[in-house]
């Protein structure tokens, strides 16, 4: 079988041709039906040009040309933090910490939604004086005075506001849904391995907490994405049976909105000065592609990031599994303090532009994947 192998060398896109050989196509069959496992993933991982040529064949079957982002914003309300997660640059140690008003939280809002924000994602640190009715309080304000999507709380800062307020988690869950919540963050997952956890983010939710937290979150009807943080001291088959239990969830309830690769930033914090190297861009894209092949066909949708990637790479990344560039955030604190450089805000217009030369179809859309 003769295929076409889109991939990039530099800032160049270069199609390549080469005969797919017999076991690759009971492979790719495999792939296809969503019958891969772990061996067959390790085994792809080892063969990266097939794996590119998979990860693209499939994007294009399920998605098309069409690249879609969503107008928001990001909140990262308070810098406070109990927590002592080792790659983290945001939480402020030294008593100078930040907590917003809600007047402040309200016009940040109407500032984004006048310009044309569609969604308003809310995470901060976890602060030891905040408890549940705090947390429903910012989005019942919010709720009260725009209509907009709320997209707020990790896993990790619904078990803080849980433990902080004695009730139990589904509790919590079912009151920030009263109070509005439309979808939370898939962050904090990390890496799904509790030996990894030990040493990376040790005070953090186990893997077992997480998963049992965004199970219960889609249980009840509310959607969250998945996340990966890669590239610090995990290896590949960590990386690899992390997907498989995003894989498995999706399986079991369909309420994953998007697998979001984060790659590990190394400034100012304490694992980057163990990490001794960043990632390559062909790592990366590895990343990606595994997601698009393992999570197929349960999860269509596989977002590149440009805060932790850099508005080059997170354009060639489009053609390792990719359809999705996220948001246009307009303020961003949490990776620029880890010495992410690609900027707080990316207007639509720069979206459709970089989309645009890549050859593909920039489509703006909903938190929940509707095409606007
Ligand atoms: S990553 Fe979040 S939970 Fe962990 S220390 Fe930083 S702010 Fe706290």
């Amino acid at each position: 079988m003769e295929n076409n192998l889109c991939c990039t060398e530099g800032q160049t896109f270069v199609i390549r041709t080469f005969d797919m050989k017999e076991d690759f196509e009971e492979l790719y069959w495999k792939v296809c039906k969503g019958e891969i496992d772990k061996a067959d993933a390790l085994f792809l991982a080892s063969h990266p040009s097939y794996l590119f040529c998979i990860a693209d064949e499939l994007r294009k079957a399920e998605k098309g040309d069409a690249v879609t982002y969503v107008v928001n914003r990001n909140i990262n309300f308070t810098n406070i933090c109990v927590g002592d997660c080792k790659f983290c640059a945001f939480r402020e140690e030294n008593g100078e910490g930040y907590l917003l008003s809600i007047d402040m939280v309200l016009s940040k809002v109407e500032e984004a939604v006048n310009n044309g924000a569609t969604e308003i994602c809310i995470q901060g640190g976890l602060h030891p004086d905040l408890v549940v009715a705090d947390y429903c309080g910012i989005i019942e304000r919010i709720k009260s005075a725009f209509d907009v999507h709320i997209h707020a709380y990790s896993p990790m800062e619904i078990c803080h506001m849980a433990t902080n307020s004695e009730m139990p988690e589904p509790e919590v869950l079912k009151a920030l849904k009263d109070a509005g919540l439309d979808s939370i963050p898939g962050t904090a997952a990390e890496i799904l391995d509790d030996s990894v956890r030990e040493v990376i983010c040790p005070g953090k939710i186990k893997t077992d907490d997480w998963i049992e937290i965004i199970k219960t979150a889609h249980r009840l009807g509310i959607p969250s994405t998945a996340t990966i943080l890669y590239g610090h001291i995990e290896s590949l088959e960590e990386r690899i049976d992390h997907l498989f239990k995003i894989r498995a969830i999706q399986k079991e309830t369909g309420g994953f909105t998007e697998f979001v690769p984060l790659k590990f930033m190394r400034k100012n914090n304490e694992l980057g000065r163990f990490v001794t190297r960043e990632f390559t861009f062909w790592e990366s894209a590895a990343v990606h592609a595994l997601a698009r092949v393992i999570l197929h066909p349960y999860c269509v949708n596989v977002q590149a990031s440009w805060v932790k990637l850099g508005l080059t790479e997170v354009q060639q990344m489009l053609a390792f599994g990719v359809n999705d560039l996220g948001g246009t955030l307009m303020e961003e604190s949490i990776s620029r303090a880890s010495g992410s450089l690609a900027g707080e805000y990316m207007s639509p217009e720069d979206f459709e532009q970089l989309i645009t030369d890549a050859g593909r179809r920039p489509r703006r859309r909903s938190t929940l994947y509707e095409l606007l």
